[in-house]
């Protein structure tokens, strides 16, 4: 079995490509998750690079700005690579949508959270189902819930598989390089000071010196912004 802690000291300080190549050898089936976000942009462009690239995938769920399906539509023009869209159950989205109304994020904290588990949690499970490992956007800058995270880390929220994040420890401002540079489509919402988007009722725009996730539900505590999709073992740190 790998050490995923040797593994990640051995690749610290490796530019992203060169992890997500070693994350490919070691894992052909992992999968990516695509937000369509500034990061996940750019990993879609490095995947692309690959003689192999892994499968990618989004979370579509119902509620995303209409320039982040244009982003979406972009990247398929763009590198041609089969992007799956998972939705989140129909029936589940009915029954919490009638009993609760369209907006029951902002009530309480347990109502976001559950919808954040039937929009996202629950198609990002199908998602990973029977896939060794996952590839996702996350930065350590990105706030106090990200800062732990490692290159790689199993993932005890999907059974073990390993979390592969190839951006880790890379600033906003050379993600936003590699995208200019490379020409690589993205959502204009990110020039509008948006850094992190989500769902668009539950993202605004950040002001000059706020953490770059503090545009997401933020009407919340910073050490709860997360959707469920990268609970840590940390019991104050994690929904
Ligand atoms: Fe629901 Fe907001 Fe979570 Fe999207 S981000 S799933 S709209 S609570």
């Amino acid at each position: 079995m790998t050490d995923l802690e040797t593994l990640s000291r051995r690749l610290e300080g490796q530019p992203p490509g060169a992890v997500l190549a070693a994350a490919l050898d070691l894992w052909p089936e992992a999968a990516l998750a695509c937000s369509l976000g500034l990061e996940d942009v750019a990993l879609v462009h490095l995947a692309s690079q690959l003689a192999r690239p892994p499968r990618i995938f989004v979370l579509d769920t119902g509620r995303l700005h209409p320039e982040t399906y244009d982003v979406l539509a972009a990247l398929r023009r763009r590198y041609g690579l089969p992007i799956q869209l998972y939705f989140p159950e129909a029936r589940a989205v009915e029954a919490f949508v009638d009993a609760n109304g369209p907006n029951a994020f902002r009530d309480s904290l347990e109502l976001r959270r559950a919808c954040c588990r039937i929009r996202k949690v629950e198609p990002l499970a199908r998602a990973l189902a029977g896939a060794p490992a996952w590839i996702t956007g996350l930065r350590r800058a990105q706030g106090p819930t990200r800062e732990a995270s490692r290159l790689f880390e199993a993932d005890p929220a999907h059974g073990g598989i390993v979390k592969i994040s190839p951006l880790l420890d890379w600033s906003l401002a050379q993600v936003r390089a590699l995208v200019a540079e490379q020409h690589i489509p993205y959502n204009p919402l990110h020039d509008q000071g948006y850094p992190s988007i989500g769902c668009a009722p539950c993202t605004r725009a950040v002001a000059e010196g706020e953490d770059e996730r503090a545009g997401r539900w933020w009407w919340e505590n910073p050490e709860h912004k997360e959707c469920g999709l990268h609970r840590r073992p940390n019991p104050g740190a994690q929904p």
